[in-house]
């Protein structure tokens, strides 16, 4: 376990950047953490790490987005509306984590009974004593 500490939106995005540098095809990346902490920023850095050239955004109408422009696809899921984990196997979650993309999904916790054991887990936590901007990320790679 890893727990890095950024104190802006541009640290953050870098922590993704360089995470979506080393990511490989299969990568299953479990995004948790409150509104507004910083999911998407990581989303977007990581996206600019695996060379996609689009914009990244939430994807919180569409539970998906898919983006083909890097150099590997890059699965962008937002699950924050889904109430039953099953409801994931609708959009074709099975496809997608065998694939030959990485999958990051913010909110995973919500679908946790269905996410593989091998995933890198980050969980972005705001603490309002170290400042409106201060972030701790907590990295835990179960990839083995
Ligand atoms: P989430 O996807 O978790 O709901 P967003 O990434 O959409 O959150 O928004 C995070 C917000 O917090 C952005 O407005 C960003 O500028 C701001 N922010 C401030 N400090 C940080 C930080 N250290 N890391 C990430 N985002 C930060
Ligand atoms: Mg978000």
């Amino acid at each position: 376990m890893q727990i890095l500490e950024t104190e802006g939106p541009g640290e953050t995005y870098e922590i993704g950047r360089k995470m979506g540098l080393k990511a490989a095809p299969g990568d299953v990346f479990a995004l948790n953490g409150d509104l507004g902490t910083g999911k998407t920023v990581f989303a977007q850095g990581f996206a600019e790490g695996l060379g996609v050239r689009e914009y990244v955004n939430s994807p919180t109408f569409t539970i998906l987005s898919v983006y083909e422009t890097g150099r590997i696809p890059l699965y962008h899921f937002d699950v924050c509306r889904i109430e039953d984990p099953e409801e994931m196997f609708e959009v074709g979650f099975d496809e997608y984590i065998n694939g030959r993309g990485v999958c990051l999904i913010e909110w995973a916790d919500i679908i946790e009974e269905i996410l593989p054991e091998a995933r890198v887990s980050v969980t972005i936590a705001k603490d309002l004593a170290r400042g409106n901007d201060y972030r701790r990320i907590t990295v835990e790679d179960g990839r083995s």
